[in-house]
């Protein structure tokens, strides 16, 4: 296939085009240096620039104060399910969790290893098909742990959920910067790059400061969230490339509006499907209406012997990456930042299209 296709893969997905192009470019001959960007030395002038750069858009489009260290790790947010806790559940305390999905209890999961947690809500007796909103938090809370973006069931939080003073810990790995975010709420939010943010091999950890003096002196260096503060994000060698991608990624967010611009698109495309959806018997949505994803749709066909032809179907089409995940089976379209409004009108025009021929 020589043309690009529209790809609805829940990440690592779509790039925007001038961000790919400049990206090609800058493999060959960054800046005029002489060298491609991934042959560029993490200590040297051109990659501290792109780091710092890097960097400062994100506190500025998403109005992060210097009360807050901004980190790039590796590891993925999987590390983070293990971070989090190493790092912030003091002895005596209790890391809080609330369990809206697979990626939800994998960090529940890991953070038992590592001292007492207690569910502070769960939706999994509902299939997860909407996200909790009676949160019980136990005595003494370490910091309550919510996943904003639901990605396997395409749900969402539409609003931070209260943690009662304790601080507020956020996966949003698939949702960072899908819309202006009120830092200042949060005590941790981490999301790896590879969905709204650029590509797989860097994680964005935003951590207020005050936190950092809970990490003990024992942890081992690339777990301690210090080591990254304290080092600039350089206390090893960096995932330059990944780095410098999600700046690039950073620059176009701007050039399109910012985070509100973000925010504008995201609800165009995803009010397209969801408005289709809802006027189509032949598919079944399979979110709860309230909890609905802005980056992940969810649906099922009524009629599931015809999950194969459609998938083939689409393919031919051009439109990939649309099979669910294997627990929740169907379909998933995501959606990210970088996803074109076009890619979405074409999906709806073969699923109408779909449906009469087969309906
Ligand atoms: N949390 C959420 C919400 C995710 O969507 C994912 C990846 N799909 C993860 C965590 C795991 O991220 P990673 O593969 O970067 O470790």
């Amino acid at each position: 296939m020589s043309e690009r296709i529209f790809n609805f893969s829940p990440g690592p997905s779509m790039l925007p085009e001038s961000v790919l192009k400049k990206a090609q470019a800058a493999i060959w001959n960054y800046n005029d240096s002489g060298m491609g960007v991934m042959e560029l030395s993490h200590r040297g002038s051109h990659f501290e620039a792109i780091i710092k750069d890097t960097e400062q858009r994100l506190r500025k489009l998403l109005n992060i104060s210097d009360d807050y260290a901004v980190l790039f790790c590796t590891g993925g947010a999987t590390n983070q399910f293990s971070m989090v806790p190493m790092n912030l559940l003091a002895k005596g305390s209790v890391g809080n969790y609330i369990l809206s999905g697979m990626f939800a209890e994998k960090a529940y999961e890991e953070a038992k290893k590592f001292g007492e947690i207690h569910v502070a809500a769960s939706t999994k007796d509902k299939g997860y098909r909407e996200v909790p909103t009676e949160i019980a938090l136990s005595t003494n809370a370490a910091y309550l742990h919510f996943t904003s973006n639901n990605t396997i069931f395409g749900t969402q939080f539409a609003h931070e959920p209260d943690a009662h003073g304790a601080p507020l810990v956020c996966d949003a790995s698939s949702d960072l910067l899908h819309k202006p975010l009120d830092i200042s709420k949060y005590g941790l939010i981490y999301a790896g790059t590879q969905k709204n943010l650029g590509i797989a091999g860097a994680t964005i950890v935003i951590i207020k400061r005050d936190l950092l003096a809970r990490s003990a002196d024992t942890l081992p260096a690339m777990m301690d969230y210090r080591t990254y503060a304290k080092n600039d994000s350089l206390y090893n060698t960096a995932p330059t490339f990944p780095i410098y991608v999600t700046g690039e990624v950073l620059k176009w967010i701007e050039s399109e509006g910012g985070a509100l611009g973000m925010e504008k698109r995201a609800w165009e495309r995803a009010s397209i499907l969801y408005n289709f959806l809802d006027h189509c018997d032949f598919y079944a949505p399979y979110a709860s209406h309230e909890s609905r994803s802005l980056m992940n749709i969810t649906f099922k066909l009524k009629d599931d012997k015809l999950e194969k032809q459609f998938v083939t179907e689409a393919e031919s089409c051009g439109l990939n990456g649309l099979k669910g995940h294997r627990n929740v089976g169907g379909f998933r379209v995501s959606i990210y930042n970088a996803f074109p409004v076009e890619g979405i009108k074409t999906l709806v025009a073969f699923m109408g299209d779909f449906a009469k021929r087969n309906g």
